[in-house]
């Protein structure tokens, strides 16, 4: 059965679910596709305390249940399941659900489907996050006040995460698996400067250590030696990058070195007429819950504009 949209939304992110909200309150209807990760990074941490409205904090799966009822309110409909394949050459265009389990037809897209944080992929790991493993030090950092905290990665990101981290933290140990750092050199400088940063060079992460449900520390295992030990730490934050999750376009719009999607100026438009992009997935700087809505905002406005000079 296929169905054709005048607008549809791929990906539950505050950029999605903004546009979603936007692009119903404009009579649009919009399908949304809700993705691998339903409600996004958000759903991956607990407490929200930055997001602005919510004075107490508000956990962040709540928070995207909460604009997702938002978007239903004014007619948005959601679909389960990610999308894997859009034909861009063809208008309407085509878009491919759970390879090919639905297939669907849109006048316009909204490609909001964010980022994904790079993960160690060691033991411990995945069943931590959101319990002493982060991947969001602007998220999480509040939490670990006058705790141990180890920083992994040797990028920009990395030496960013931890300089913000010694707010709070009692120390931050920067481990990293080489003994050169990525990282530009001002970046470097900021870190080596502060006080509060350790440094564990040319050692591989090998598992995350935990007890009763809380991070107790780091394994890792020295590269020269080959010796195995535990750095103590009651957080790991993980900084070795992210990754937008655009392989299901199969570069049919612009994008970056990093495969960051390109949009025009200071609007969503992409590279093909009636696509537009917003969130994580078109920007590599800020990162942020509230700058992704904004940008969901701006996508759903760009798409409305555009389907008037279609009438
Ligand atoms: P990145 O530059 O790709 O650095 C990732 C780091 O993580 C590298 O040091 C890498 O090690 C390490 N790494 C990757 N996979 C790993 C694994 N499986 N296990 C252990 N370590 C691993 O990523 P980024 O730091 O997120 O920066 C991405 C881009 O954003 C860069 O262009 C950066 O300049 C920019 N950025 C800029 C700012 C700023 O200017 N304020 C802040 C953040 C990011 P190797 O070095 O051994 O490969």
């Amino acid at each position: 059965m296929e169905t054709s949209y005048r607008v549809m939304i791929l990906g539950t992110g505050p950029a999605g679910l903004t546009a979603a909200i936007y692009a119903a309150r404009a009579f649009l209807a919009p399908m949304v596709i809700d993705g691998n990760e339903p409600g996004g990074q958000l759903t991956l941490t607990s407490e929200v305390e930055n997001f602005p409205g919510f004075p107490t904090a508000i956990q962040g799966p709540d928070l995207m249940d909460q604009m997702r009822d938002q978007a239903k309110r004014f007619g948005a409909t959601f679909k389960t399941g990610a999308v894997t394949a859009v034909d861009l050459s063809h208008r309407p265009f085509k878009v491919t659900v759970d390879d090919g389990a639905e297939t669907f037809f849109a006048e316009s897209l909204i490609v909001s489907t964010g980022a994904s944080a790079k993960m160690l992929e060691i033991p411990g790991e995945s069943e931590m996050v959101g319990h002493g493993i982060s991947t969001c030090a602007t998220c999480d950092g509040f939490f670990y006040r006058d705790k141990k905290i180890v920083a992994v990665g040797g990028g920009d990101s990395a030496m960013e995460e931890a300089t913000f981290l010694t707010r709070f933290a009692s120390e931050v140990t920067i481990v990293h698996r080489r003994s050169q750092l990525r990282a530009s050199k001002v970046m470097q400088d900021r870190a080596r400067k502060n006080e509060k940063i350790r440094w564990e060079l040319d050692v591989t992460p090998v598992s995350v250590v935990h007890r009763q449900g809380q991070v107790v520390g780091l394994e890792v295992r020295d590269n020269k030696t080959g010796v195995v030990r535990t750095i103590s730490a009651e957080g790991v934050f993980v900084a070795i990058g992210h990754r937008p999750n655009t392989d299901f376009l199969n570069h049919q719009l612009d994008m970056d070195e990093l495969g960051y999607i390109r949009t025009a100026g200071v609007t969503s438009q992409t590279n093909v007429p009636g696509v537009f992009a917003c969130g994580d997935v078109m920007d590599r700087r800020y990162r942020q819950a509230i700058t992704a809505a904004g940008s969901g905002c701006k996508a759903a406005m760009d798409c409305e504009k555009y389907l008037e000079t279609l009438e």
